[in-house]
């Protein structure tokens, strides 16, 4: 088992059911690890020519361009823009006799295709990611205490949800599994019938027969819908301390 996991895993957990983060934990710990990589990238690792190499070759997707900014550290993003810039200028760069300039366009609109799919951060965070719903996968199989804060969770956000049910699957047995699923559709399934049962009540109080009725849980039922569809991820912690002692 991925025990450099294990922590961090048994914290997010405790943290959405004790803390009062209405969250998906799996959001939680995207998020550490987000926050950790763009903390890396714009200061330790910034200089490190081996990572430089990949973020010239992978760049950032959009969101993650995005957040880099949001961190103000102007001069390092800047330095790693003007690298990343110079290798896409040369890689695209070519021939434009007659005779090759077609070679050229179809290697330029290749090489972009190809760096519009990759983003270093993304792919960092993946790395760690997918360990950690495996060692949630495994905490399930061996450690009670665990098992019960799944089935104190909140909710898991459908996108993990559904990674969280393939990784268990592939590594719990068919019994254990079978005990697996139903702890966790049970979790997921009170969360999402009052969800849609909210989002059905928003819609109504447009209705002039419903104007008057409070708006009880329904007020912001759209905005957890989007959670719920999306996670709750892309939530930088700016406070510069290491993301829950991951590394
Ligand atoms: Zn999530
Ligand atoms: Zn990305």
């Amino acid at each position: 088992m991925e025990r450099i996991f294990t922590i961090p895993v048994n914290e997010a957990f405790e943290a959405v059911r004790t803390e009062g983060t209405c969250t998906c934990p799996f959001c939680l710990l995207y998020n550490k690890l987000e926050s950790n990589e763009i903390d890396l990238i714009l200061g330790a690792s910034m200089m490190e020519p081996d990572v430089r190499q990949k973020t010239n070759e992978m760049g950032f997707c959009e969101e993650h361009l995005n957040l880099m900014f949001e961190m103000g550290k102007r001069l390092p993003l800047a330095l790693i823009l003007e690298s990343h810039l110079n290798s896409i200028a040369e890689k695209i760069d070519g021939s434009m006799s007659s005779l090759f300039i077609k070679k050229t366009a179809d290697n330029a609109a290749k090489t972009l295709n190809k760096l519009d799919q990759s983003c270093y951060i993304c792919s960092r965070i993946e790395n760690n990611f997918k360990s950690m719903i495996e060692t949630a996968a495994l905490l399930w199989q061996t450690d009670e205490d665990f098992r019960q804060k799944v089935r104190e969770t909140p909710y898991f956000c459908l996108k993990h949800f559904g990674r969280f049910v393939a990784a268990a699957k592939e590594r719990l047995s068919g019994r254990e599994f079978a005990e697996f699923y139903e702890n966790v559709y049970a979790v997921e399934k009170v969360y999402f019938d009052k969800l849609r049962e909210d989002v059905s009540f928003f819609c109504k109080k447009f209705d002039y027969r419903y104007a008057d009725e409070p708006w009880g849980d329904s007020k912001d039922a759209p905005e957890r819908a989007k959670k719920f569809l999306n996670g709750d991820l892309h939530i930088l912690d700016k406070s510069g301390k290491n993301a829950g002692g991951l590394t």
